[in-house]
Formats: structure tokens, sequence, C-alpha cells
């Protein structure tokens, strides 16, 4: 976990722009692929970093195991971030056993941070 948490670190740092990157995600698969990305913010929409690294890791063909994101203040402060609403539907579509960090010592399966979540009819 503690590995992750650093990939998104390490990430933010390296993009890190008040204004429009402020949070970094990092993703693990099984076989120890970790995908980063940061937050993209334009005029009128947020995407939120866990959405790009989501979607490489999706496109890996791989099982996603872990995954966190962490903010970063303007003082080079960090913290971890719980993913949001959306967030939590896209772990519990794709990766509902994988493990999420919601804090500096926690992380939960993706399935329980959305209990009873709405399901697409196909
Ligand atoms: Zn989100």
């Amino acid at each position: 976990m503690e590995s992750l948490i650093q990939a998104a670190k390490h990430t933010l740092e390296k993009h890190y722009d008040k204004s429009r990157h402020t949070v970094a995600a990092a993703i693990r698969t099984k076989s120890g692929q970790v995908f980063t990305s940061v937050t993209l913010k334009a005029q009128k929409i947020d995407i939120c970093s866990e959405w790009s690294a989501f979607v490489q890791a999706v496109m890996s063909g791989e099982e996603i195991e872990m995954g966190v994101a962490v903010h970063r203040d303007q003082e080079g402060a960090f913290d971890i971030y719980p993913p949001c609403g959306l967030c939590r539907e896209l772990y519990i579509t794709y990766a509902p056993e994988a493990n999420i960090v919601i804090n500096d010592t926690t992380a939960v399966p993706a399935k329980e941070l959305l209990p009873y979540a709405w399901k697409r009819k196909i």
C-alpha cells in the first residue's frame, strides 16, 4: 500500500499545478503494473485522476488489485483522498474486489465503498 501511495505522490510532485493538477491517482494491477494520472480541470469539467489511471489499467487487460488518490495542497502537504461517488461506481463495476486506500493506514474492498449500488440492466 505504501509503495502505491508513494507512486501517486511522485506523480503529483512531477505534474503538480495548483489550478489544474492537485490530485493524483495510482492503480496497481495483480501483476504489479502501476498506472498513474492526475486530475484534469477545464472551464466546465473536472476529470478525476482515477479515471485516466483506471482506463490504462483496464486497457492492460489485467485485474485491478489496489487504487489510491492523493491530494497536495499549496504548501506541499499530502493527504489521501477517498474516491468520489463516480469513481466508486467505476471501481465496483470493474474491480469490486480491489482494495481502495481510504486513509494512511486503511484500504477496503471497493464493493464496501458503495453498498446497495444501482446496477444497469442490459
Ligand atoms: Zn472521482
